[in-house]
């Protein structure tokens, strides 16, 4: 039996990707085997699928880092056939075959059943990137920072990880400045819950090591410069959100606003973030999305257009979400 998959190789050339009739029989060990209906390109994606970071560990390996889908077989007992699931992260399309496959064989473990109210196309146009946004969000509201305090802040806010932030955090009931490099698209990240739009080149090269407080809290999905600059400009006792590093994957910064305005750095992980913090993510994402802006951040995509769009997204061409059926 064989299945399409997109599978990546890591050669002495480069990196390869192309979609293959893949056989069944070379899926990697698991307990609960999913038809893949839906999956997602994210930046990690990208890097994955062009080869501009080592995110595959394993040659060959089938992309993708998350999917949706239903359960075919299971040995789990939390698991019956017909139900719907959904996985991120856990080395999906790093060390364990991903996404980008019309099935998938996987741990019992890392699946989450999708919660009332989402489909398999909703967990998919929300993906990674609005599962680490709510993550980014839980881990604002844990530290105990609230809209009464002041503004937030969402970098790379026309992107992924930053469209979600932006929805999120309005129905949080922030007032939200965007940083992006993309301000022709000011009307949609108005639309998405924006108060205001920065251009990303006010925080993209070196500042100061403290300056003017201009927010509260934030989620940073771009790293180096920006993140130091973002951090060097929140207010005393605020916190920031750490989840990427579309800049870079530096930090060149100073310990002057952790020490003298007690800003706090907050670090967001969602490939091994535990279960119980994935299902409370994935239930408020249910709960507080609002479905209608959510659609105006999507690009449904064919299964054969994957490696374009991860070229796409590296080049920064993609905005919002993209959604790939799978099968
Ligand atoms: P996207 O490509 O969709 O968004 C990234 C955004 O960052 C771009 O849209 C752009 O926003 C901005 N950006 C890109 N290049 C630069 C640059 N050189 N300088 C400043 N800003 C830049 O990616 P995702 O939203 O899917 O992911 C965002 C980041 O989060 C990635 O680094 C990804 O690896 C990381 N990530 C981390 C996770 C974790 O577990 N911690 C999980 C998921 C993602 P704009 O056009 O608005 O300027």
């Amino acid at each position: 039996m064989t299945f399409k998959a997109l599978r990546i190789d890591k050669t002495a050339e480069g990196t390869k990707a192309a979609i293959v009739d893949f056989d069944e029989a070379a899926l990697m060990p698991g307990n609960v085997t999913v038809r893949v209906t839906h999956s997602t390109v994210n930046y990690k994606d990208g890097l994955a699928i062009t080869g501009k970071s080592p995110v595959v560990r394993v040659s060959p390996m089938i992309g993708g880092i998350d999917f949706a889908g239903v359960v075919e077989i299971s040995e789990d007992p939390e698991f019956q056939p017909g139900d719907a699931v959904v996985l991120n992260g856990w080395g999906l399309g790093e060390t364990h075959f991903g996404g980008y496959a019309e099935k998938a064989r996987v741990k019992g473990e890392w699946l989450i059943k999708l919660p009332e109210g989402l489909s398999a196309h909703d967990a998919m146009a929300i993906g990674t990137a609005g599962y680490t946004a709510m993550l980014s969000v839980i881990a604002l509201e844990h530290y105990g920072v609230a809209p009464v305090q002041g503004p937030a802040i969402v970098t790379g806010a026309a992107g992924g990880v930053g469209s979600f932030a932006l929805m999120l955090l309005k129905k949080a009931g922030w007032h939200l400045i965007a940083s992006t490099g993309r301000v022709a698209e000011a009307d949609y990240l108005k639309g998405l819950g924006a108060d205001e739009i920065i251009d990303r080149a006010e925080l993209s090269a070196p500042g100061k090591p403290l300056g003017k407080e201009r927010w509260i809290a934030g989620v940073d999905s771009v790293g180096s410069h920006t993140l130091v600059n973002l951090v060097a400009q929140t207010s005393r006792g605020g916190a920031i959100a750490a989840c990427g590093l579309a800049q870079g994957l530096d930090f060149p910064g100073s310990v002057a606003p952790f020490i003298l305005r007690g800003v706090a750095l907050l670090g967001v992980d969602s490939v091994y973030c535990p279960k119980a913090r994935r299902i409370e993510a994935w239930t408020r994402l249910a709960r507080d999305l609002d479905h209608e802006k959510l659609k105006s951040a999507i690009t449904d995509i064919a299964f054969d257009q994957v490696i374009e769009t991860a070229h796409a997204i590296i080049e920064g061409k993609v905005r919002g979400r993209v959604v790939v059926t799978i099968g």
